[in-house]
């Protein structure tokens, strides 16, 4: 595979089942990956301990496989890999992109007590920033923070969404590494996405503030980021943020009703995505028309009905 070739991944946190956000999240990555001759990755954010679970793991696994989402590579699993996370956290205090923050929980509640009282916006003030190391409490384990830029602003372009700018000031120095030495997700994920040779991110428009974060990092690191494409959630019939109550299950559910993964393919790839008036397509068809130009930016509709009589064409 050529280094410039496309390489997108999925990478659920393994803390429920596969629901139809994810999967169609896992099928545009894969589509987007397929159609450019690319290839596509997994990777399990396992770092969350005590929400992570293998059954929740087998259940991604299963309905990727059901789908036919096979990734090209074996999947990556994010808690392993904490050890190279930490080492580029080094890498940024050699670099002087990050510094020791000593400052306590309690002393960081107060402080944003203070700036809530105030009427103030509640992020970190930056009181460790160019304060001398020699200060440092001898009790208190620091965490290490990214010094970010304080003005300007970062800008994504980003593939669904144009243009979108965040204010650098709303962008506090954001924790790399806790007080208790584990990285945080944050930075994991620029590490991973990095190593992986990630050239799209295509997920859920929830992630678009932490686009901007994370290029902040990439951008320390002196790496390129990846491009980004943030997609509208799915909401249900009635406009609200999708739950079961609409009848949106996991995928294995499905699989146990009887629907087939071609239908649920061709259903899930039109959740946000369209090709002209094509209502019924093969997943060959989806793979030479899917692109990101036309992934709407408004929230797309799951329609259990819908998804019912598309069933009834295959
Ligand atoms: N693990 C995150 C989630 O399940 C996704 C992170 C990402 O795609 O960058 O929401």
């Amino acid at each position: 595979m050529p280094k410039d070739g496309v390489v997108t991944r999925f990478a659920p946190s393994p803390t429920g089942f596969l629901h139809i956000g994810g999967a169609r999240t896992a099928l545009f990555n894969w589509l987007y990956a397929r159609h450019h001759g690319g290839r596509f990755l997994l990777r399990i954010e396992d770092t969350d301990r005590k929400r992570s679970t293998d059954t929740a793991i087998e259940a991604i696994f299963d309905g990727l496989n059901w789908l036919g989402l096979e990734a090209d590579e074996e999947p990556v699993f994010q808690f392993a890999r904490q050890q190279r996370h930490a080492e580029i956290v080094e890498q940024l205090l050699d670099r002087g992109e990050a510094y020791r923050c000593y400052a306590s929980p309690e002393e960081l509640q107060a402080m944003r007590d203070t700036q809530r009282a105030a009427g103030q916006p509640v992020r970190y003030d930056g009181r460790w920033r160019d304060r001398d190391p020699a200060d440092a409490p001898k009790d208190v384990l620091p965490a290490i923070r990214l010094k970010a830029p304080r003005t300007g602003e970062t800008i994504i372009e980003d593939l669904v969404q144009g243009q979108v700018s965040f204010q650098n000031e709303q962008l506090d120095d954001m924790v790399l590494l806790r007080a208790d030495g584990t990285p945080t997700y944050m930075l994991s994920v620029v590490v991973d996405d990095h190593d992986m040779d990630i050239t799209h991110i295509i997920r859920g428009d929830d992630h678009l503030v932490n686009a901007a974060r994370q290029s902040l990092i990439f951008r320390a690191l002196g790496w390129r980021p990846p491009k980004f494409a943030h997609i509208p959630l799915i909401h249900g019939p009635d406009g609200a943020k999708l739950s079961k109550r609409h009848g949106a299950l996991g995928v294995d559910a499905y699989r146990d009703m009887g629907f087939l993964p071609e239908a649920m393919r061709n259903y899930l790839v039109r959740l946000g995505w369209a090709h002209g008036d094509d209502e019924i397509f093969s997943t060959e068809q989806a793979i030479e028309w899917f692109d990101l130009d036309h992934v709407g930016r408004s929230a797309a509709r799951f329609d259990f009905q819908k998804l019912e009589h598309l069933n009834g064409h295959y």
